[in-house]
């Protein structure tokens, strides 16, 4: 990827976005081309053709995406499979008629199935059952990942597909009801602690095991792979390291300073008992994460602070 190489990145205002953002500026690429929500609907097929046609990117990441926790996901599992499937089905083809150098899609450790043997290898891909309360935006993913397989091989298109871990960062989505896990507890814990309350309520049990990487190593990894990887096998993002929710809020609780206890609303669901990405393939590239979970909390912590002035 030449520095002065024009690229697209879709999904600029989120937190996966900006960091890839970020990360392209602080490495000289100097052609980023952007649209907002508003600017570009996505879901639109037209009006992206229009948008490719116009800009003629030569490099794309396919960050945009409808995202959400949980609940979230649960919830509005009809907007989660619409949006993604038109947000991505509009850019791959798009990018396959203007002739796009090369692009890379952004999917998730939610494709692999619930009951895989972990670590989760890639091509544990459709081997067995999703997890119920993501099939939808699973679903979404996977086709996301087929596209690029099959205009690879009906049409020689370089894309690529790699498959983040959960994720957190700056810029991330504090809402309680639709956030992940991370941020959730960010808030709860830093709210708890200034309204001096005795107690933070953690949903589910607290046994599910979840793998976090901060969204700047994601970021790294993005540009990593779309300088250096051509290949047609999709390639998980993660730190190979995981922990239980309860061990997560704990940590949490420890970096915000909260004194009080733990409560776990099991009305809640738990989701997959476990989804800790294999990266032996990420590490043979010759990539490495290098923000640790301790770090990259405080870090997020720092930026919630800074954002989000509570009452
Ligand atoms: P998932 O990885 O797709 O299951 O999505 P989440 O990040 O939303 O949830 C991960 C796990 O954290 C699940 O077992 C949740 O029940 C649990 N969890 C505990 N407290 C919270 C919370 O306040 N918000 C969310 N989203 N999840 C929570």
């Amino acid at each position: 990827m030449e520095k002065a190489a024009k690229i697209y990145v879709a999904g600029h205002r989120g937190m996966v976005g900006s960091a890839i953002c970020r990360k392209l500026e602080a490495e000289g690429y100097q052609n980023l081309i952007t649209r907002t929500s508003s600017e570009l609907d996505l879901r639109n097929q037209q009006a992206v053709l229009d948008f490719f046609k116009e800009e003629k990117p030569e490099y794309v990441f396919l960050a945009a995406a409808k995202v959400g926790g949980i609940q979230a996901n649960n919830i509005y599992r009809a907007d989660f499979l619409f949006d993604n499937l038109m947000i991505e089905a509009n850019i791959i083809h798009a990018a396959y008629l203007h002739q796009v150098t090369k692009l890379q899609f952004l999917g998730s450790s939610c494709i692999y199935p619930k009951m895989a043997p972990q670590p989760l290898k890639e091509d544990y891909l459709l081997t067995g059952a999703l997890e119920p309360t993501n099939e939808p935006y699973a679903i979404a993913k996977i086709t996301g990942i087929k596209l690029c397989e099959s205009y690879r091989d009906q049409y020689g298109c370089n894309f690529i597909s790699v498959m983040p871990t959960n994720l957190y960062g700056y810029n991330d989505n504090y809402d309680l009801n639709n956030s992940h896990v991370l941020p959730a507890l960010i808030r709860k814990f830093h709210e708890a602690k200034v309204n001096h309350e005795p107690t933070v309520t953690v949903w589910g049990t607290g046994s599910p095991k979840r793998e976090f990487l901060f969204a700047d190593d994601l970021a790294e990894a993005c540009v990593f792979l779309m300088e250096h990887y051509n290949g047609r096998e999709l390639i998980n993002i993660g730190t190979g390291e995981d922990v239980t929710i309860k061990e997560l809020a704990l940590l949490v609780k420890e970096v915000v300073g909260f004194d009080g206890e733990l409560v776990f609303d099991t009305s809640k669901p738990d989701g997959t008992p476990r989804k800790l990405m294999d990266v032996s393939k990420l590490h043979a590239l010759g990539y490495k994460h290098t923000t640790e979970l301790k770090e990259g909390v405080s870090l997020a912590y720092a930026d919630f602070k800074e954002k989000h002035v509570l009452a």
